[in-house]
């Protein structure tokens, strides 16, 4: 039994995500959660509230909320309701809010639309821009975002992720299919990017690739267990922040605090976040292989290697209490 001493193996969380929807008008690369136009999961308003209370109760320190997606401005009035619920419940901080700035086609509209969000909590605005996301969304949309947020909420409260590319990039649409692919390889190559989902299948083939035993002893402590940050799907499944497929537990038939207080008690003995914790994907390879799994002649990185082994369990009905949704790896590249 623990100390009452000794520090905790799990950290409280203070930062989540609340991933809206699964919808988005684009279908990036890059998109390590597998968002696209076909994708239908939406979190309900009420179920957002209680993930929202519960996530703020669990942590002795309170946690920051953000609204993601797939794109949660994909239905407006929603957005807004939440919000304006959140707000009238008290229920703060609404740490920031995450767009492609897809649907920054009217001067007026966008101000609008950023007075309201003002008015009902939000903290910042975070605008995605890259080489990926501009195959999809014109980049001047993501310019007059932008300009008209820093206007509207002031530059400290708007987060463009990236500036250089808002600054010199262009659309990439109109390149060639051989333009664009030399083009994401180069932007890949400055590792910016978490080879999870749509970017492990699709992305990593541009990478340097090493033998799966390259990553041996890659432990992966800190992601799972003490960076904070979770996100949690529209279907209540909570996931380490940048681990996207990996289930620290489902919050529709479970309180927040319960899934963390569980997380605490039994994490080692969990065979897939507890081997990761431990020894990282490299840890998982053994009990893989012997279900069949034959390693790629080479991987980018460890969370490649992770993606690609925890594919073949989720493929295989294996281990389906801690990897989901089984669509997010079933995805064809
Ligand atoms: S990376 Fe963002 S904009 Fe691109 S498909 Fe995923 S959710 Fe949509
Ligand atoms: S290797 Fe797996 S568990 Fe470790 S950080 Fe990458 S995705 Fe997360």
């Amino acid at each position: 039994m623990r100390r009452r001493d000794q520090p905790m193996d799990v950290k409280y969380w203070s930062f989540a995500g609340l991933m809206l929807t699964c919808w988005c008008n684009a279908r990036c690369v890059s998109c390590y959660l597998c968002s696209g136009p076909d994708r239908q999961e939406e979190m309900k308003i009420d179920f957002a509230l209680r993930l929202w209370r519960e996530l703020i109760e669990a942590s002795p320190h309170g946690c920051r909320i953000h609204l993601s997606g797939g794109e949660p401005f994909g239905n407006w009035l929603r957005l807004i309701e939440l919000c304006r619920r959140a707000q009238s419940c008290g229920l703060r901080p609404l740490e920031k809010i995450e767009t492609n700035a897809f649907w920054a086609t009217d001067a007026k509209a966008v101000r609008d639309r950023l007075s309201a969000l003002d008015e009902a909590g939000m903290g910042k605005l975070v605008i995605s821009t890259d080489p990926y996301h501009q195959q999809y969304i014109p980049i001047e949309r993501c310019r007059l975002l932008a300009r008209l947020a820093e206007e509207v909420l002031g530059p400290d409260r708007v987060q463009v992720r990236w500036r250089d590319w808002l600054a010199e990039g262009t659309d990439t649409d109109h390149l060639t299919s051989a333009e664009r692919t030399a083009l994401f390889a180069r932007y890949a190559a400055e590792g910016r990017d978490r080879l999870n989902g749509r970017a492990a299948k699709v992305l990593a083939r541009h990478l340097r690739l090493q033998p799966a035993g390259a990553f041996a002893g890659r432990r992966c402590r800190e992601p799972l267990l003490r960076s904070r940050h979770v996100h949690v799907d529209p279907e209540g499944r909570v996931m380490p922040g940048t681990c996207a497929g990996i289930v620290l537990g489902k919050a529709d038939t479970q309180p927040i605090a319960d899934i963390w207080r569980r997380l605490e008690a039994d994490h080692a003995r969990r065979p897939i976040v507890g081997r990761l914790a431990e020894s990282g994907p490299a840890g998982l390879l053994a009990d893989a292989r012997a279900a069949g799994f034959v390693p790629q002649t080479g991987y980018a990185g460890k969370c490649h290697l992770c993606w690609d082994v925890r594919r073949f369990f989720a493929l295989q009905n294996l281990h389906e209490g801690e990897l989901g949704p089984r669509w997010l790896y079933a995805e064809e590249a």
